[in-house]
C-alpha cells in the first residue's frame, strides 16, 4: 500500500460519522454495571456472577479507553477525554499518561527506544540476570499477567513523576490535577461504600474482576507485537501505510471478537488506520488484504490458540527480537 491508496481508504471511513455501535456498547455496559452492583450487594453466590459482569464492563472500559485515546469515540475532544478518564478511573489507568504513551507507540511503532512500550520491554530484558530470567519464565508459563501489571506500574510511576508529560508547566499541572481527582474520587467512593456496609464485599469483587481483566488484557495484547521485527535505533518513524510490517492480527472468533474485544484482534489494520473506530476495522482489514494478501497468513491463530501454544514455550524465545536488542545494551 502506498500513501495515495492509504489516503483513499482513510477518507472512506472518515466520511460516515455514525457511532451507534459504540453508544450501544456504552449503554450495555451501564446496565451491566448496575446489575453487577446489585448482585454484589446481595453477596454469596451472586458475587461470583457479579465478577463475571464486571469483567465484561472492565474489558469494554479498557477498549473504549483505547478508542478515546485515538479520539474515535466522538468528534468532540471533550467527550473523548471524558470517556477516557471515566474508563481509566474505573480500571486504574491514568488516561493522559496512557494516551501519550499509546500515541507514541503508534507514531514510533517498532522503534526500540521511541516507542515507550518497546523501551520498557527492552529495559526489562536488559536488567535481567539468570535468577530473574528463571522467575520470568515461571511467571510466563503460569499465565500470570506480568507484562500488564508492570505496564500499569510504569504508567502510574510516570504519572506521579510527571515524566510522561512534556515539561511545560501547564501540562504538568493538568496531569497533577487529574491524579488528585482520581485519588479523591477513589476515597469518596470508598467512604460511601463503607457507610452502606458494602465496602468489603465490593472491594473483593472489584479486585478479582480487575485481576481477570489483567489476564484478558495480556491475552489480547501479546500476539500483536511478539515475533515482529524491531527497527534500528537510527531508523525514522514508519509511515502508517507500512506499519503492517511491525504488527500482527489475530483470527476472528465469532461473537468474542466483535462483542467482547471490539475487533481488537485486527491490530495490523489498527496500526495502518489508528483513527478508525473499532466497528470499521473488519472492513479496513478486508481492504488491506487486497493490497497485501500475505496478511491472511498471520491470521491463522486467534488469541486463545496463540496463548495455548506460546505459554508452553520460553518467553525469551518468543520475544527474541527484544532480547537481542537488550543484550546489546548490557554492560560488558
Ligand atoms: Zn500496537
Ligand atoms: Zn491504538
Amino acid at each position: 500500500m502506498n500513501k495515495k491508496e492509504w489516503l483513499k481508504c482513510q477518507n472512506s471511513f472518515t466520511k460516515n460519522g455514525k457511532s451507534w455501535p459504540t453508544l450501544t456498547i456504552i449503554l450495555f455496559d451501564l446496565l451491566t454495571m448496575a446489575a453487577g452492583l446489585y448482585l454484589t450487594k446481595k453477596g454469596g453466590f451472586f458475587s461470583v456472577v457479579a465478577v463475571f459482569f464486571f469483567v465484561i464492563v472492565f474489558l469494554h472500559a479498557y477498549l473504549l479507553l483505547h478508542e478515546a485515546t485515538h479520539c474515535s469515540i466522538s468528534h468532540s475532544k471533550l467527550l473523548n477525554g471524558l470517556c477516557g478518564h471515566i474508563c481509566g478511573w474505573l480500571i486504574l489507568i491514568p488516561f493522559l499518561t496512557r494516551q501519550r504513551s499509546h500515541l507514541l507507540h503508534h507514531v514510533w511503532a517498532g522503534h526500540p527506544e521511541n516507542d515507550p512500550v518497546n523501551k520498557a520491554i527492552i529495559r526489562y530484558f536488559s536488567d535481567m540476570d539468570d535468577e530473574k530470567r528463571v522467575k520470568t519464565e515461571k511467571i510466563w508459563r503460569s499465565w500470570l499477567p506480568l507484562f500488564t501489571l508492570s505496564d500499569r506500574i510504569r504508567l502510574w510511576r510516570e504519572t506521579i513523576q510527571n515524566k510522561s508529560i512534556d515539561s511545560t508547566g501547564e501540562k504538568q499541572q493538568k496531569n497533577s490535577k487529574f491524579i488528585y481527582c482520581y485519588g479523591m474520587s477513589y476515597i469518596f467512593i470508598g467512604v460511601i461504600l463503607f457507610k452502606f456496609n458494602f465496602f468489603l464485599n465490593f472491594i473483593m469483587v472489584y479486585f478479582v474482576a480487575i485481576f481477570i481483566l489483567f489476564f484478558f488484557e495480556e491475552l489480547v495484547n501479546m500476539p500483536h507485537h511478539a515475533r515482529t521485527p524491531l527497527l534500528s535505533f537510527s531508523d525514522k518513524a514508519l509511515p502508517y501505510w507500512h506499519q503492517c510490517k511491525i504488527a500482527h492480527s489475530c483470527r476472528r472468533i465469532p461473537i468474542w471478537s466483535y462483542f467482547f474485544i471490539l475487533n481488537f484482534n485486527y491490530h495490523s489494520a489498527h496500526h495502518v488506520f489508528p483513527k478508525a473506530p473499532w466497528y470499521r476495522l473488519p472492513l479496513l482489514h478486508k481492504k488491506l488484504l487486497t493490497y497485501m494478501p500475505d496478511l491472511n497468513d498471520e491470521q491463522k491463530k486467534d488469541e486463545v490458540t496463540w496463548a495455548l501454544s506460546n505459554r508452553k514455550q520460553s518467553l525469551c524465545s518468543i520475544m527474541k527480537n527484544y532480547v537481542d536488542v537488550a543484550d546489546t545494551l548490557k554492560p560488558e
